[in-house]
């Protein structure tokens, strides 16, 4: 039998989180949870720390901590409670851990993602805003610390998973032509153009295919979360954006595909169901049970496949813009989306303003080359600042 494993799950109390303590609880012979961590969510935290009995408890806010502290005291609970973001970063690289699952939402989830790489953990990525943010940084920290980054989000644990073991040589060198992105195209894919700027957050977060947190929710919604994905798809395997095409596959079944020079098209599919590809994460390169019903590919009866429509949805061009802009362009893209999904969720904007914000913000920030966190910080800043400027004028103006 192998031996278990210490996991500390960043951002547990979320959509993914949750999804990940389900996958480890029915794996308990393998895994056992050394931290886990929110923001704010004490009731949810409580109760799974009641349940899955961590070495570490951890809440971003300290006054949350507090009184989580004080909860798990009166149950006679001697897991122990930290607060504040250093101790997310210890938790994520403390040296009993083995595994990091990497689930806090936005550019928040950088700092103790990147201190579990530069502990050479294995690293289970679903905050791609952290990837999208740092790149290159982030690349190298994995290299030179022999990290094992293994991708949750779906899309690319499918081309994982349809990539040669030696992908790294390079894709030419291994035969890859290109890779098939997939995208459901969200719940706004027919919606006439014209209502669009009427939808609400409730709208905005029932997606058709899958239950996750609302800010990836909207982001699905706009598309930007595509356009996220594309720069995480060129970092984590060395594409250039040309090499990977956006494809809308409304049922989410297929995950994404890989296509060789030889015509060959490997493709993943499966329920849309993410314990799947966290299940992978935590077990490769072995396989273990998920929870995840079998595929019913009778039932499922068709696939249907169409391009994007960029009129429609403008972030996934102005993702591509910042991708060829290079530099700390997706840093202020990224940035300036988290804060114009954020007010939108606050019904402070409206939803076709989101893209209206983001494209406002990269026309006015400094593109800078991100060449050490510092940088990546600032630009980060910069466009929060120059985000709610914009914000508080549209807001005015509606
Ligand atoms: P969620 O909103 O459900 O959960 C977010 C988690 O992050 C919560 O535990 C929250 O407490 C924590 N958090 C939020 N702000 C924080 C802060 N400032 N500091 C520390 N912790 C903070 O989100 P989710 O849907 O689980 O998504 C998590 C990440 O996974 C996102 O980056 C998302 O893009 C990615 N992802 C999610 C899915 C999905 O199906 N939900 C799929 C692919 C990728
Ligand atoms: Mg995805």
């Amino acid at each position: 039998m192998t031996e278990q494993q210490w996991v500390t799950v960043l951002g547990a109390s979320g959509s993914i989180g949750q999804s990940t303590l389900d996958v480890i609880a029915r794996n308990s012979e393998r895994y056992k949870v050394y931290a886990l961590t929110a923001n704010t969510q004490l009731e949810k935290l409580l109760e799974q720390c009641l349940i899955h009995q961590p070495v570490y408890a951890v809440m971003r806010d300290e006054d949350s901590a507090e009184r989580l502290r004080q909860r798990l005291k009166a149950q006679g609970s001697d897991i122990k409670v930290l607060g504040g973001e250093e101790a997310l970063c210890q938790v994520a690289a403390a040296p009993q851990v083995d595994a990091v699952m990497a689930a806090i939402v936005g550019a928040a989830g950088l700092p103790p993602t990147l201190a579990a790489v530069k502990e050479g953990k294995r690293v289970l990525l679903a905050n791609k805003e952290a990837l999208v943010m740092a790149g290159r940084l982030f690349m190298d920290a994995v290299k030179i610390h022999k990290a094992v980054l293994l991708p949750i989000d779906s899309e690319h644990n499918a081309i994982y998973q349809c990539m040669p073991v030696d992908y790294s040589r390079g894709l030419a060198n291994v035969g890859v032509r290109k890779i098939l992105l997939t995208a459901s195209g969200g719940p706004f894919r027919r919606t006439p153009l014209t209502e669009l700027a009427a939808v609400t957050p409730e709208q905005a977060c029932a997606h058709p295919n899958w239950s996750m947190g609302r800010k990836i929710s909207v982001d699905s919604a706009t598309m930007m979360n595509k356009g996220l994905e594309l720069v995480e798809a060129c970092w984590l395997f060395d594409a250039r954006p040309e090499q990977v095409e956006v494809v809308i596959h409304p049922q989410s079944i297929i995950h994404s595909m890989v296509e060789y020079l030889d015509g060959s098209v490997l493709a993943q599919l499966g329920n849309p169901d993410m314990r799947t590809p966290i299940a992978y994460g935590l077990a490769w390169p072995e396989r273990i049970d998920s929870g995840v019903s079998s595929l019913d590919i009778i039932a499922t009866a068709r696939l249907d496949f169409e391009a994007p429509d960029l009129q429609r949805f403008p972030c996934l061009r102005l993702a591509s813009e910042a991708i060829s802009a290079g530099g700390t362009a997706m840093v202020t893209l990224n940035a300036a989306n988290e804060v114009a999904v954020e007010a939108f969720l606050q019904r402070q904007l409206g939803f076709t303003q989101i893209a209206d914000v983001v494209e406002g913000v990269l026309s006015q920030a400094t593109n800078t080359e991100p060449c050490d966190l510092a940088v990546v910080e600032k630009a980060d800043q910069d466009a929060r600042v120059i985000a709610q400027e914009i914000i508080a004028q549209q807001t005015v103006n509606t």
